[in-house]
């Protein structure tokens, strides 16, 4: 197809430490493009998204709205966009479909399949609302579970099973709280703190990456999309960790799609340390490449601009070795397109280079 192309936007979300997602696609050929919105970031980022869509696509109707899970820093701002655009499907999990399922992980008598249904729509608001929302306007719903098809993207994760057995998970800390704790006291910005923060040396031979990161049972709930779009890989990864990003592999291979071959890559989880590992990394983004190698594909991070723990370098370092340039939002808008129409005013971005000091500790 010719004159098929695509476009990914990822707009800036957050203030202070909070990062979040708010990214719009288009792609297709020219008069006949679909639009999707994956993850809307907070309400402020879901009226720029409304305002993107329809001064940048110049339209007014979203095809494929997605949350990937339902953190209020992923699903809020899609309230805005399914409140002010027409949309034609909306993709979200809905957990509080399944409590007679998820009830036998409670061990509590007095819990019923009703309270607990409760308790989850309390607990996940933000995605609740947006059922509640695509509802009254009459937009159908659709749970992203791996084997759906949305638009031309595949779900690769979560499958069902392993959905049913995170979301009793769900609104705890991770088994590496005390990793996240030292980050949360970073995230104050204290020049004090700060200077306790120690520092270890990297090449582009030595990886100092761990292996055993941990994510939130909701992050690892994160819908993981992949595109094939008209012969171009687009990954998108959401907060996934490294056991959806493994099972997200796994199941690409057994559909007959190289994800290494991805041109677009999200980084996940804003770029958190938790959430890849050198061989998931190896798998997903690819083998690690001959240094001073021109990087054949990009990936995105969207990181809030006074995050300190979003990215990392030590992640943005693990890209640049498997040939990805990174380039992050930090309050800016990011565009990655192929076969598009220039946009006016539009300037390329600097990638996030290789540092040979990362974050230890
Ligand atoms: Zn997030």
């Amino acid at each position: 197809m010719a004159g098929y192309g695509y476009e990914v936007d990822f707009l800036p979300v957050g203030n202070g430490d909070k990062s979040g997602d708010a990214i719009a696609l288009r792609y297709g050929e020219p008069g006949n493009y679909k639009v999707m919105v994956v993850d809307g970031g907070t309400k402020e980022s879901g009226k720029k998204l409304v305002d993107h869509i329809k001064s940048n696509y110049g339209t007014t109707h979203v095809d494929y709205l997605v949350n990937t899970h339902p953190d209020g820093d992923h699903a809020s701002g899609l309230e805005v966009v399914l409140e002010q655009l027409t949309v034609g499907e909306v993709w979200v999990h809905r957990p509080w479909e399944y409590a007679e399922e998820i009830r036998h992980w409670f061990k509590d008598g007095r819990i019923t399949d009703e309270s607990l249904a409760a308790r989850m729509r309390d607990l996940l608001s933000h995605a609740y609302r947006l059922e509640e929302l695509a509802n009254e306007k009459g937009v159908p719903v659709y749970e992203p579970y791996a084997g759906a098809k949305i638009g031309d993207f595949y779900v690769l994760s979560p499958d069902p099973d392993w959905y049913l057995e995170l979301v009793p998970q769900f609104n705890k800390t991770p088994t590496a709280h005390s990793a996240s704790m030292v980050e949360a006291m970073k995230s104050f910005g204290t020049r004090a703190l700060e200077k306790l923060v120690a520092w270890a040396d990297e090449h582009w031979h030595i990886e100092t990456l761990s292996e055993d990161g941990e994510t939130s049972s909701e992050n690892e709930s994160s819908v993981v999309l992949y595109g094939n779009l008209n012969g171009r890989g687009v990954l998108l990864t959401g907060d996934a960790g490294i056991q959806a990003l493994g099972k997200a592999i796994d199941y690409a291979t057994e559909i007959g799609v190289d994800l290494i071959k991805s041109r677009f890559i999200q980084v996940p989880h804003h770029g958190s340390r938790n959430n890849v590992s050198p061989s998931i990394l190896d798998r997903l983004v690819g083998p690690k490449v001959v240094e001073g190698a021109a990087p054949t594909k990009t990936a995105f991070v969207s990181a809030s601009k006074e995050s300190e723990v979003h990215s990392r370098k030590v992640v943005t370092n693990a890209f640049l070795r498997r040939g990805a340039n990174v380039h992050q939002t930090k309050g800016q808008q990011k565009r990655h397109s192929h076969n598009m129409p220039d946009r006016e005013g539009w300037t390329a971005s600097k990638p996030i280079p290789f540092h040979s000091q990362v974050e230890g500790g």
